[in-house]
């Protein structure tokens, strides 16, 4: 019987997450896990989820929220040869959740050198999101205005302005950093600005490894 594999790919915000998990879990079958998608769907549909988590969308949301919400998730993902998790841990706490609850097989960290931490913000800036099918897109991914995807036109992400991505860059270091810390040497580090495809390789070659390893 074929295994499942677990990833974790984390990473500040703008370093280009949800694209390139967008890349490995069509390629290799997994299932997407990004917790800041599901918390946006849920403040849309003004759920009870949604109405408790959108005061802390630029910080972070609360824990237990976060815990209970994922646990949910993956009940249904057996159709799936894994899960990417995108977004989640968060912090130091959901880290050792997460080690509790799953065999993580592989941990990647899109690592930004200090010196290209602006390049994450001019990303911000560029930053569109389908409303239609949700993929993460830049401005100049766009075809006569409209989704390469489906074809509907993105929008702006209210969270993409200059102010707001510096405080969320100030929050992953506050937060998140300490749950890497945590991970430790079980992380594998890619430079986010390598390049989309060279990203995206890296992560395929750390992924083969895990799979020879399992199968
Ligand atoms: P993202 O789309 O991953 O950038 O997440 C958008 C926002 O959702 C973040 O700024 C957080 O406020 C919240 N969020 C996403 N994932 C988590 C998480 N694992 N724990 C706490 N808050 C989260």
């Amino acid at each position: 019987m074929k295994k499942r594999i677990n990833i974790v790919i984390m990473g500040a915000p703008n370093s280009g997450k949800g694209t390139v998990c967008e890349a490995i879990c069509k390629k290799f079958n997994l299932f997407h896990l990004s917790t800041g998608q599901i918390l946006r769907d849920n403040i849309e549909q003004n759920t009870l989820l949604g109405r408790l988590a959108k005061p802390h969308m630029l910080d972070v949301v609360p824990d237990q929220l976060v815990v209970d919400m994922v646990i949910d998730k993956i009940k249904n993902t057996e159709e799936f040869d894994g899960i990417v998790f995108d977004g989640f841990p968060r912090t130091k706490n959901q880290a050792v959740v997460l080690d509790e609850k799953i065999d993580v097989d592989s941990i990647i960290l899109l690592d930004v050198k200090q010196e290209d931490e602006q390049k994450l913000i001019q990303r911000a800036v560029n930053r569109l999101s389908c409303q239609n099918c949700k993929a993460t897109l830049s401005k100049d991914m766009l075809k006569d205005g409209k989704c390469p995807h489906c074809g509907s036109i993105p929008i702006s992400r209210d969270d993409s302005t200059v102010e707001n991505i510096k405080h969320r860059i100030e929050v992953f270091k506050k937060e998140t950093v300490p749950a890497i810390n945590y991970f430790g040497d079980r992380i594998t580090k890619i430079d986010a600005f390598s390049g989309k495809e060279e990203v995206i390789s890296q992560i395929e070659n750390a992924l083969k490894n895990v799979l020879v390893k399992k199968w």
